[in-house]
């Protein structure tokens, strides 16, 4: 115990918690920028998608939407395409030819083999899942790695097992409800490179900053109580506990006692010498010899002009 205590006297606690502070907001600023890379085609996209719905969903299809459309199929690896049928179902514009060479009409029915999956009027083959729109933004699928999606089966979003590891194709879509003409947005989900090694990295380096942040809290008032001859083990431990509730408690017990000038032990306020060394730490009123602060202008004892 008396080694913890020289060496937490070596300490200077403002030294380090200034490094602490400057070096958690550099890493933390590092783990923003990774995820922001490692996501940024994830981000394009879900910024194209939204202003192709926001250009769809008031305003007929034209000539503007087109690039908007091309720029969000070429621009994303999981958009397979875009397709844009009108009131009856007729193909009026189509980003490229993946999964409709070969159709007029783009007419989704329920899959026979399967009631969870769409399939379109010609290929039969191809199974489709309706996604909500939020899912492109926050696919939670987005982490994981490559080779867990494939041999996951199960995953409804990827594979069924009736279908015999055929792909289900995600799909989202938008209707303009002047001229009911709809916006199918074909896609699959491609992982991002190193997700999973990435988050378990980023939530370590959180934690760490996190205990010590906790532990830190917990040894400064330990130190503090220690200097100031109070019972260090049990404020330590309350703020090993309770943290900043503990260092709240502690700041405010310091605040209703008289920490004395000499040695720095905390001393009931009332108290006209130091219990630890017998330094005068309140003057006495010569008359009544009541206890006088040193910002008190009359004695509370007696009222004497002081
Ligand atoms: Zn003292
Ligand atoms: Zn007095």
């Amino acid at each position: 115990m008396k080694k913890f205590e020289e060496f937490l006297n070596k300490i200077n606690f403002k030294k380090v918690a200034k490094v602490y502070v400057l070096v958690s907001i550099l890493l933390i600023a590092l783990c923003a920028a990774a995820i922001g890379y490692v996501t940024r085609d994830k981000i394009k996209m879900a910024i194209d998608y939204e202003k192709v719905s926001e250009a769809f969903e008031h305003k007929s299809f034209g000539e503007n939407l087109k690039p908007k459309l091309v720029k969000l199929t070429s621009g994303s690896k999981d958009i397979i395409n875009c397709i844009v049928v009108d009131k009856d179902n007729n193909i009026i514009y189509k980003a490229n030819d993946n999964l409709v060479k070969d159709n007029n009409k783009f007419i989704l029915t329920s899959q026979e083999a399967s009631k969870r999956y769409l399939q379109d009027n010609i290929n039969k083959d191809v199974a489709y899942k309706v996604t909500r729109e939020e899912n492109i933004i926050f696919n939670i699928d987005y982490v994981k790695i490559h080779d867990k999606i494939l041999s996951d089966i199960d995953e409804e979003f990827y594979y069924e097992k009736d279908l015999k590891d055929e792909k289900v194709n995600l799909l989202n879509y938008l209707i303009n409800r002047d001229t009911k003409e709809k916006l199918f947005i074909i896609r699959t989900v491609t992982p991002i490179p190193y997700a999973e090694a990435l988050i378990k990295t980023i939530g370590g380096i959180l934690g760490l900053i996190f205990i010590i942040y906790w532990i830190g809290i917990a040894l400064w008032v330990y130190r503090d109580a220690d200097i100031k001859k109070s019972n260090s083990a049990l404020w330590g431990l309350l703020a090993l506990l309770t943290n900043i509730i503990g260092l709240i408690i502690y700041t405010m017990y310091k605040q209703t006692n008289k920490v004395c000038y000499k040695c720095g032990a905390i001393q009931n306020k009332d108290s006209v010498f130091c219990g630890d060394c017998g330094a005068q730490i309140n003057e006495r009123c010569k008359d009544c010899n009541s206890i006088i602060n040193k910002n008190q202008k009359y004695c509370s004892g007696c009222g004497r002009k002081l």
